[in-house]
């Protein structure tokens, strides 16, 4: 394949904004696919097409020759269709098809787990099965062969070897490349072993390393397996799976023998979602230049959350999903010794029901200083990183981060843990060179962290100049998913032998 042809690239994933969200990957999946269509490429991604998902807004529609199609999962016959419409961002116009199916996904409002008992659905292995299968459905029904198909996540963990062991006949199959992209290894998609009867997979591999791990099926170990190149989000987190078996959450053999074709690359932010300058969601708007602008956000977040408006009081700004690897037991472990410092705390998020009812109990224990909504909300999520001060994120793992360099660009300075994509992009501030951009802390205990938080605290009450210097460090950062969809394109370029 000569060097400057464009690729046809298929993406499949489990979210994008702005249809549907939970976490980064939504936001990657938007932003990647804009971008590498406008580089000239050409792109079509493949979704779950969820009950939240709202088709008259987003103009979904039939498309005759990808309606009621068929496959198996196990013994059932299952019939599903595939969606039409498109992305439509600021850069480019994405073609989009919704994997539409009433059992598995339209007749549910969220997208892997019940949210009143915050378990996982239970069919969750069949309905990624059907995800897997549809793309080879599509690709034969529209006849468009791709020269990649990027998977995202456990998701999309069988999609590299159905292409590999159930599809390779398929006229021009042969030529299409994989490239499996891990997010997060901390959900990995795992079943009971007798899963794999109903994957349609060749069942001589039934009992293989390659699809079980621990007695589990697991989508992800497959992924990792069969894909003829593997992404992290990160540089260092591209590292620290292939070389801890603290970070490689069982996976460590499978990482370990294809070291050689795992590579990080850095997400990007979108610049015209996130960005203080042209930011709709947010009570005033400003950049490096006009930073007095800023603390009329932190006037309408103080208000927001009812507390009393003091500009000299940092606000500590937290949006995450409620998970511990988020490093939300430190939080906990700290937040008596928190409550005793001049701050005010902001808290956005949602997850394991141990973190919402100790939040809640401290909402009504420390009004005065801490607030949180423990939900999802995409405007307040703005509003945060456009009102804190600070940004705290003491993740145990941390795969690229997105709310770091959200934080960066607006001026709120972070405090985080040196792993993963935060060690990539967060640096500690250095008051004799008058470098870094932030706070971080090594080792994942609580006095660590406190020590950060303690030393930014320092800086924000005793060192305004400084304090001012590290939030401008910050804003001049540059994240543009322009350098990474180069390096996406590159890592795709190579795979295909260009
Ligand atoms: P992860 O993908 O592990 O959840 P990231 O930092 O990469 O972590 O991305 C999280 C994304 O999800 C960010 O865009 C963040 O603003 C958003 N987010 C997380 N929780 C919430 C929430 N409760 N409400 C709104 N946005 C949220």
């Amino acid at each position: 394949m000569p060097s400057g042809k464009k690729l046809k690239i298929l993406f499949v994933t489990s979210e994008v904004v702005p249809f549907i969200k939970t976490g980064g990957l939504a936001d990657v999946s938007s932003a990647l696919p804009q971008n590498l269509q406008e580089m000239g490429h050409q792109v079509r991604i493949v979704v779950p097409k969820y009950g939240a998902i709202d088709e008259r807004k987003y103009k979904i529609h039939e498309v005759v020759r990808l309606k009621d199609l068929t496959t198996k999962i196990g013994e059932k016959d299952v019939t599903f269709s595939l969606r039409s419409s498109f992305l439509i961002g600021k850069k480019a116009r994405v073609q989009i098809y919704f994997l539409d199916n009433q059992d598995y996904f339209g007749g549910r409002h969220s997208l892997y787990s019940d949210p009143l008992s915050g378990e996982d659905f239970p069919d969750n292995d069949e309905r990624f099965i059907l995800l897997a299968k549809s793309v080879f459905e599509l690709i034969i029904k529209l006849g468009w062969i791709p020269d990649i198909i990027h998977c995202n996540d456990w998701q999309c963990g069988l999609v590299p070897a159905y292409l590999k062991l159930n599809y390779q006949n398929e006229p021009g199959f042969d030529q299409i490349k994989t490239l499996f992209t891990i997010h997060n290894l901390s959900s990995q998609g795992e079943f009971p072993a007798d899963v794999f009867q109903k994957t349609g997979l060749p069942s001589e591999l039934k009992k293989q390393a390659k699809f079980i791990s621990d007695g589990k099926f697991n989508f992800m170990r497959a992924g990792a397996e069969y894909a003829d190149v593997i992404n992290t989000v990160s540089e260092r987190y591209a590292n620290e799976i292939c070389s801890d078996k603290e970070f490689s959450l069982g996976l460590h053999d499978i990482l370990k023998k294809r070291k050689d074709k795992i590579f990080g690359i850095i997400n990007g932010i979108d610049d015209s979602v996130w960005n203080p300058e042209f930011d709709k969601n947010i009570a005033k708007r400003y950049n490096i230049k006009s930073l007095e602008n800023k603390p009329a956000n932190k006037k309408a977040l103080a208000e927001k959350f009812s507390f009393d408006y003091d500009e000299k009081i940092p606000i500590i700004g937290m949006i995450s999903r409620l998970y511990p690897s988020k490093g939300f037991d430190l939080v906990i472990e700290a937040f008596e010794e928190l409550m005793k410092e001049n701050l005010r705390i902001v808290l956005l998020g949602a997850g394991d029901k141990k973190y919402h009812r100790f939040f809640m109990e401290a909402l009504s224990k420390h009004q005065s200083k801490f607030s949180c909504y423990l939900g999802f909300d995409d405007q307040l999520a703005h509003l945060i990183e456009a009102g804190s001060d600070m940004f705290l994120m003491p993740s145990q793992f941390e795969p690229c981060g997105l709310n770091q360099m959200y934080s960066l660009v607006y001026g709120s300075v972070p405090i985080v843990r040196e792993t993963g994509g935060l060690a990539d992009t967060v640096f500690e501030f250095d008051s004799k060179t008058g470098e870094g951009n932030g706070f971080l802390f090594k080792d994942f205990n609580k006095d660590s962290m406190m020590k950060s938080i303690l030393k930014a605290l320092n800086f924000y009450h005793n060192e305004p100049k400084l304090w001012h210097k590290i939030i401008k460090n910050g804003m001049r950062s540059n994240f543009s998913w322009i350098n990474s969809s180069k390096n996406y394109i590159d890592l795709y370029r190579k795979v295909l032998g260009a």
